[in-house]
């Protein structure tokens, strides 16, 4: 497919410019003002589409790093696969994600995942995907295993846990550190204090304290400030090894970033569109059924959501740069699923829909709130995730050279989110009933029109798994001003 967008405000996380672009074999072939169709018809390997984008945003497809589909959390099984989640992705403006791989058995080996997934995702993804290796015990073998991974299978990022079933004490914390420092590739972890929860749950549910709001209160910010702070102690240990700091949700762990940054350490961090938008009241949420606080199930994740002081200070790290990515942690579960946990808070599983949001979430609530320029948002939500992953000029900008993963942006269209219009399989949609100002209206994956005005149009397996580069190659694009 040949396709020539006309009239639009290009948008990367630098500059925008008023351009045409021409699309070619998947690659964006051609960025001037005033491209005429006569002129690439004859270059076009197939048909010219052309499409008129006078006044709206072209920007490069959202690169949402943090999703979990197909994933099994013990107590569950999540409804969205790799087709159902990135469909989603695409309808919400994302061309590439990247998905944190679930545990396997106990003591199995990191391609043991990697293989699984490879099969969950290969046939069914309509857009471009890769994973994270996730790292559940540490011994010779997973740490001489990071090498192939890194190398031969192109997963340059890996994940561990301070909490939950497969958490690494400090000790195995830091032999992966310091491997993954040796090979380029980035720690992802999810800090909490483990048994600061395990503390605070058990006196809770020892007094019959079992409500969704329990769940919030038995993970206080504490808890997971407690643990950025560890991590980012542990990475100077291990010869200032990169660190990435998964959804971050307050504001106490933030100015501990804040200070690492002040003195030069690469710490890096994401927050998500929930951690901003919802507060810990969405807990409290009741309806009039027999089960006072069955709609605050809907929230249960973890890290919980804050009150509102904390969605300010996110904010404020987003504009101040100390926050380097927005993603979602994509986790979707159904209604039915969710009230497991009318039995008691512990029962219900983690994770609620997202892929979807995002974009039109920050586009919005940031861009067009004014909390935010339209390049950062860009920067946000695109070109510093694929940066950081490995992605970059690939995807993450928009240039010649570069996959024609775009989006067309309508900053007219006024959308109410509602699940009735959502792709996940899950029966909600967390953030219903907020009015957004400018929607995606065109998403393009290598050069294929694959959304249109909000009807999908692209195919099972049409998405590619992409290999990324390690870090010293990431770090020359990446500059922290
Ligand atoms: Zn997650």
């Amino acid at each position: 497919m040949s396709v020539l967008i006309k009239n639009a405000t290009l948008v990367n996380a630098d500059a925008s410019e008023q351009s045409d672009v021409f699309i070619n074999n998947g690659l964006i072939e051609r960025i001037e003002p005033d491209i005429h169709s006569a002129d690439v018809n004859l270059s076009a390997s197939s048909p010219v589409e052309v499409i008129d984008a006078s006044g709206k945003y072209i920007i490069p497809g959202g690169v949402d790093v943090h999703t979990h589909f197909n994933i099994d959390v013990g107590i569950a099984q999540s409804c969205d696969d790799f087709y159902s989640g990135t469909v989603s992705a695409a309808c919400g403006g994302t061309t590439t994600i990247i998905d944190h791989m679930g545990f396997g058995p106990a003591g199995c080996s990191l391609h043991h995942q990697l293989e699984r997934y490879h099969e969950y995702a290969c046939d069914s993804a309509v857009i471009d995907y890769s994973f994270h290796g996730t790292i559940q015990h540490i011994d010779d073998s997973i740490l001489d295993e990071m090498e192939s991974m890194v190398l031969d299978e192109g997963i340059s990022s890996f994940k561990l846990y301070l909490t939950y079933g497969f958490k690494l004490d400090d000790t195995e914390v830091l032999a992966a550190l310091s491997r993954l420092n040796q090979l380029n590739a980035l720690t992802c972890v999810h800090p909490e204090n483990d048994g600061a929860i395990r503390f605070l749950k058990n006196r809770m549910l020892a007094r019959g304290l079992k409500d969704p709001i329990y769940h919030a209160l038995s993970r206080p910010p504490e808890c997971e400030a407690e643990a950025v702070g560890r991590m980012i102690n542990l990475a100077v240990l291990a010869g200032d090894a990169p660190v990435y700091i998964v959804h971050l949700s307050n504001g106490i762990g933030l100015e501990y970033i804040r200070q690492a940054h002040q003195r030069g350490q690469p710490v890096f961090a994401e927050t998500c569109p929930q951690y901003l938008q919802l507060d810990i009241n969405r807990y409290n949420e009741t309806c009039s059924g027999d089960f006072p606080a069955d709609q605050g199930l809907k929230y249960i994740m973890s890290p919980p959501l804050r009150d509102s002081d904390h969605l300010k200070q996110l904010w404020h790290g987003l504009q101040d740069g100390t926050i380097s990515t927005v993603a979602t942690d994509h986790c979707a579960f159904t209604m039915e699923q969710k009230r497991a946990g009318r039995d008691g808070f512990q029962y219900c599983p983690n994770g609620m829909p997202g892929v979807e949001n995002r974009i039109p979430l920050m586009f919005s609530e940031g861009v067009m709130k004014g909390r935010l320029s339209i390049n950062h948002f860009v920067d946000l939500v695109s070109t510093k995730p694929a940066q950081l992953f490995g992605l970059y000029p690939r995807k993450g900008v928009i240039a010649e050279g570069s996959d024609a993963d775009l989006v067309i942006i309508d900053p007219d269209c006024e959308v109410t989110l509602s699940q009735s219009q959502m792709h996940s399989r899950s029966d909600y949609c967390p953030f219903e009933g907020m009015t957004l100002q400018g929607y995606p209206v065109m998403t393009l994956s290598r050069g294929k029109i694959i959304v249109r005005n909000g009807v999908f149009k692209g195919l099972a397996g049409d998405g590619e798994f992409i290999p990324r580069e390690t870090l010293n190659r990431c770090f020359r694009y990446w500059n922290r001003s």
